[in-house]
């Protein structure tokens, strides 16, 4: 057995193990041995980092920098990142079983990007002067909001942990990052880079441990002023109401059960490989999964099984090996939700076309499931409603624009959808009727610093990346007037 990676916490500048002496494993998911050590993070532990954040933006070090002086130091941080790619990746591999191919092409590199992104954002954040009636000069500024708590699940750990770290740093705020509890490494890795990097003591703590304990404390505090929050719809209700205690700004990313739409007009071969792709990336462990596919009745058959046939193929393996594309599901637990929900989908009536099993690559271990594919699927199945989180892919048949719109909207979630058409009238009116927070056209799983990202009803609320989210949760406007009367 490879050695142990062991990391500490990251509080008040220091590395830190937890008060109690606890650690835990995080498991290996291709292998089920354990990966690395870390540790168990209390509630005193948590109190600790909330109060170094605290008083850092209390003390304003980070704050009153110039923002191109801070835009500086989160250039630096991506250059740190990116020299140490294989490292974050060989961590991110490890804890999650995300193909080393992607975690070194996609998640590394994306991560970084969105430093660069918010580094050149922190010098263009400003208020306004707006004419008002009287002799006033009236104008607004935009200040960072203080303490923030960011919450993250393991499904992207580095990228969603960037996604947030780097516009709250960008506008002056301090911060206490919870990780998941089973894929930690990389956040931490992070939090060193930051202060390597030049970001103050305090700025940027790391808490390891359960959602239960440390995120709880976090959501609970009067000393944090915002929950940032991706993972899923039912902690994303426990976040509201224990953020109501101190009425906390929140920015919820929750789950989905995103449409992907074929018209009968579609580029059909594109639209195959790219509907495998929207369920299968990131073996489905992905909130925008297009796990609902809509075909087109005249076209459905023979979709269903061209889409079949392809998924079949796509057979998991080893994440460490460079020309692997599908690695094992994150861990016992999701493994266990995937057959639970296949079993499900059959007693339900669906029609398994492709995979519905485990799939043993030769050493007998790990949470390998084969792609899977379902069809004879109508939208009041489980399979069709909830979140999965898994490759299982519910192929479900509808008669025209106005059918599928309906179906499409017939979900608690609203997070994303795909729409697969050479017709640019039927493209963007089905666009706009899609309840979705984003919506594809010919395309699937796209994603970029610049582009505003969130969701719609039960997915949640506020958006992520681009300058909508300096403005929607990292900072916020304050109002002077100034009497001008002489
Ligand atoms: P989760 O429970 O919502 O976890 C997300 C994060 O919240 C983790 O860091 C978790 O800590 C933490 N957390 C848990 N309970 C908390 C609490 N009471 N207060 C504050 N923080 C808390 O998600 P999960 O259990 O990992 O996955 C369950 C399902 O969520 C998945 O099957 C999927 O449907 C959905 N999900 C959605 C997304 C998304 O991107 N929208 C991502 C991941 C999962 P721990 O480390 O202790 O769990
Ligand atoms: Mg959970």
């Amino acid at each position: 057995m490879p050695e142990l990676i062991k990391k500490q916490m990251i509080i008040d500048g220091k590395q830190e193990n937890a008060s109690s002496g606890e650690t835990y494993l995080s498991i290996n998911p291709a292998t089920e041995e354990g990966f690395a050590e870390l540790p168990q993070g209390s509630k005193a532990d948590a109190e600790k980092a909330i109060s170094a954040a605290r008083a850092s933006f209390d003390s304003e070090k980070w704050s009153s920098l110039p923002a191109g002086k801070r835009g500086k130091i989160l250039w630096k941080v991506a250059d740190l990142i990116m020299q140490n790619r294989r490292e974050l990746a060989e961590f991110e591999t490890g804890e999650t079983g995300k193909p080393i191919r992607e975690t070194m092409s996609i998640d590394i590199p994306m991560a970084a990007d969105l430093f660069r992104y918010y580094a050149g954002a922190a010098t263009k954040v400003h208020g306004e002067t707006i004419p008002v009636n009287g002799n006033f000069f009236h104008y607004t500024v935009r200040e960072p909001i203080g303490v923030l708590g960011l919450i993250v699940p393991w499904n992207f750990p580095m990228l969603i942990a960037a996604r947030k770290i780097a516009p709250a740093l960008a506008c002056g705020n301090s911060i206490v990052l919870k990780p998941a509890e089973i894929s930690s490494l990389t956040a931490i890795r992070m939090a060193e880079l930051c202060l390597e990097a030049g970001v103050p003591e305090g700025v940027f703590n790391v808490v390891s441990g359960k959602g239960s304990v440390v995120g709880q404390v976090i959501v609970d505090s009067p000393l944090v002023d915002g929950i940032s929050f991706t993972g899923s719809t039912s902690v994303g209700q426990t976040i509201m109401q224990g953020g109501a205690g101190n009425v906390k700004r929140l920015s919820l990313e929750l789950g989905g059960k995103s449409p992907n739409i074929v018209f009968v007009d579609a580029d059909i071969d594109t639209a195959i490989k790219m509907a495998a792709a929207a369920i299968f990336y990131n073996k489905g462990e992905v909130c925008t999964a297009g796990s609902r596919l809509f075909v087109e009745a005249s076209i459905h058959d023979e979709f269903a099984e061209k889409l079949s046939a392809r998924a079949a193929k796509m057979l998991p393996g080893d994440p460490m090996d460079e020309n692997t594309r599908l690695g094992p599901l994150v861990s016992k637990v999701q493994f266990e939700q995937v057959s639970e929900y296949v079993k499900i989908a059959s007693e339900d009536g669906a029609t398994v076309t492709a995979g519905g099993e485990k799939h043993d690559i030769g050493s007998g271990k790990g949470y390998f499931y084969k792609p899977t594919v379902f069809t004879n699927v109508n939208n009041d199945m489980r399979i069709a409603r909830e979140e999965i989180f898994g490759p299982v892919l519910s192929v479900i048949k509808f008669s025209d624009v106005h059918d599928v719109i309906q179906k499409a909207n017939d979900s608690i979630y609203g997070l994303a959808a795909g729409i697969w058409t050479r017709d640019i009238k039927k493209a963007h009116y089905v666009a706009q009727k899609i309840n979705a927070g984003t919506v594809w056209i010919n395309t699937y799983n796209m994603y970029d610093a610049a582009s505003p990202y969130g969701g719609n009803k039960m997915s949640g609320f506020g958006k992520e990346s681009g300058m909508e989210s300096i403005h929607e949760f990292y900072t916020r406007s304050k109002t002077v007037w100034v009497d001008l009367n002489f």
